[in-house]
């Protein structure tokens, strides 16, 4: 994706976020819309005021007061964030560390607002000279406090650092200084037009803003909400800024700016959500505009205490949100892009666009139908297998990459999606091969249902490659009893074309089977001599074909070995299915840990013997 890319497809987006601005800002006021949150929605509750003490014109320090962040008092604390390396735009910070921070952003942001004084503010201008050399005379013994402070708040909480003074009138705070309220919307609007990193204006006095369309003056070159920098690092805008690009692309007038700016804050505040922990914006768009507010006003329970109420059994809280797209009108679209924030820049990973509602209601209506499906009933069907085999550390570009798939309803390539189910099967197994139990890990029949039960529900969404055809696909039973069927053979082809289409050639019913006979004999090893010797031959699961057509005769002879006559007639089946097959020829090895574990984990779904039947 490279750059130019980037912007087209900004346009559209941009227009959307725009317009969540315009219909939810609830003042014109730019202060109110740039000053920014200090908790970090909670993050950092912890405030440390440094108090200073004003008595006749004289300022001294006093101390430390521990408070917990009041969003009432957001306008008091006036944060907005300014470059990782620089000084926040007030002297309100969030604690990185408490040194850095008190050094370098508290103390450090005074002579940034004095500079700003100009003539204008003659007054604030001496008060805040006060106060800086009362920070910079006591600044060991201030830290030394704060450190001592900071003892008081849990680890696991964030803090940040503001500065108040107190006289005989009261106390005031960094949002009492007009000074500090002009830098911040200054500060923002300057962020639109100058670049701080390249040090260059990109403006015009008059121009077509490209959001309104309309010919206004002020026109900003920089609006840029989201940092040009996608998971594709090609995209990533290392070296330079073609700055002509910039401009000609993205001309944005001061109130389409503005509303941008509210808008990508109302993204931060009530359309961020989480889906396995991977963060995105939603972001809908509607077909009539007029009703945005109200919609919007709709979301806002997702993020409230109630939506807990709304778990399902499954993953309740991870698919309420998505769940809850599915039941909206189809004259909005959702576009969903998955984010990652990385110090000040916010990585965009993913972007899904134009998501209709019946495309969440078809994948969990999809998902509810497969979970009450009887054989299904005690196993667990979610997407958290792609978290599993896709964890975030190491392939979470994979997760991404299928959720966008189901999402967008395009094509899954099922040879790279088994090479990771197989190792995740494979893995269980071999935890269950030393009779290890993990608390956090799927045991190894958690895990080939969970396989199962996936794919399971890809095939049902038709989310692999070549099927045309409608297919019936209800696997009703969980049990097949030979009490119903008049051979063994007849139970276990009963199961296969119940399990439509999963085993649509001979060689998987030959495998399956295989696992299956497998199991029967490892449990009558079992039950006989307290070991099973025979699991050393099943390779740890990485079987081949040629292990497979090895095995067959292998189990067969040993369950002789143990008189055990039960499974002659399986036995024949699987002849059959491998001669037919021509010797599992057209059988890929990528089938063959799901097919065999499956065999080996419904051993007590076939009831082949009459009661009272030696096993
Ligand atoms: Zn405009």
């Amino acid at each position: 994706m490279n750059f130019y890319y980037m912007f087209i497809i900004q346009g559209e987006k941009v227009e959307s976020i725009k317009n969540i601005g315009e219909v939810t800002s609830k003042s014109d006021n730019l202060l109110e819309i740039f000053i920014q949150d200090v908790s970090g929605g909670g993050r950092y509750n912890n405030g440390l005021e440094i108090i200073i003490e004003e008595v006749c014109g004289k300022f001294s320090y006093k101390g430390i007061n521990l408070i917990q962040y009041d969003d009432a008092y957001k306008l008091r604390y006036l944060y907005r964030a300014g470059s990782s390396r620089g000084t926040d735009i007030t002297p309100t910070s969030k604690v990185t560390d408490i040194e850095k921070t008190f050094l370098n952003k508290i103390i450090k942001a005074f002579p940034e607002g004095i500079k700003f004084c100009g003539k204008e503010f003659k007054d604030e201008k001496e008060i805040l000279t006060g106060i800086s050399s009362v920070l910079n005379e006591n600044s060991a013994y201030i830290l030394e406090d704060l450190k001592k402070e900071l003892t008081n708040v849990p680890k696991k909480e964030g803090s940040f650092i503001t500065v108040a003074v107190e006289d005989n009138s009261g106390k005031g705070y960094i949002g009492d200084f007009k000074v500090f309220n002009k830098k911040v919307v200054d500060d923002a609007l300057k962020k639109f037009r100058y670049s701080e990193t390249y040090k260059k204006e990109v403006y015009k006095d008059s121009a077509v803003c490209c959001l309104c369309r309309k010919k206004k003056e002020d026109i900003f070159g920089l609006v840029n909400i989201f940092p040009f920098y996608t998971i594709d690092k090609e995209g990533y805008i290392a070296g330079g800024f073609d700055y002509e690009r910039a401009w000609r692309n993205f001309p944005v007038c001061k109130d389409c700016a503005v509303k941008l700016e509210s808008g990508k804050n109302y993204l931060d505040d009530y359309l961020t959500f989480t889906f396995y922990g991977r963060k995105y914006y939603l972001i809908p768009k509607l077909i009539f505009g007029k009703d945005l507010l109200k919609v919007l006003d709709n979301y806002k329970i997702l993020n409230s205490k109630d939506a807990e109420d709304v778990r399902n059994k499954y993953a309740g809280v991870e698919e309420h949100t998505l769940r809850f797209l599915g039941k909206q009108e189809n004259s909005i679209s959702y576009d969903l892009m998955f984010i990652e924030k990385n110090n000040a820049a916010l990585n965009i990973l993913l972007n899904i666009e134009d998501v209709a509602p019946s495309r969440f209601k078809k994948i969990f209506s999809t998902l509810d139908y497969i979970r009450s499906l009887e054989f299904f009933e005690d196993k667990i069907v979610s997407f958290q297998l792609l978290s599993n085999v896709f964890p975030r550390d190491k392939f979470n570009r994979y997760f991404l990459e299928t959720i966008d798939k189901i999402i967008s309803d395009n094509k899954i390539d099922y040879k790279f999606i088994m090479r990771f189910f197989n190792e995740y099967i494979i893995d269980a197994y071999k935890r269950s091969e030393k009779d290890e139990i993990s608390k956090e890990k799927d045991s190894y029949s958690t895990a080939t249902f969970r396989v199962f039960g996936f794919l399971y529900f890809l095939e049902y969404l038709n989310l692999f490659k070549n099927r045309k055809e409608e297919i019936y696909m209800s696997l009703e039973n969980k049990v097949w009893d030979i009490k119903d069927y008049s051979s063994k053979g007849e139970v276990f082809q009963t199961f296969f074309q119940e399990a439509n289409p999963f085993f649509n050639t001979s060689s998987k019913k030959a495998v399956f089977l295989t696992g299956y006979v497998a199991e029967r004999l490892l449990n009558i090893q079992y039950s006989r001599e307290k070991r099973k010797p025979f699991l050393a031959r099943l390779k740890g699961l990485k079987l081949n074909k040629k292990d497979v057509t090895r095995l067959i005769p292998e189990i067969q002879n040993k369950l002789i070995e143990y008189k055990s006559e039960n499974y002659n007639e399986v036995f024949n089946l699987i002849s059959e299915y491998v001669i037919d097959s021509n010797g599992l020829e057209n059988l890929s090895d990528l089938d063959i840990p799901v097919y065999f574990s499956m065999g080996m984990n419904m051993d007590k779904n076939f009831v082949i013997t009459k009661k009272k039947d030696e096993n």
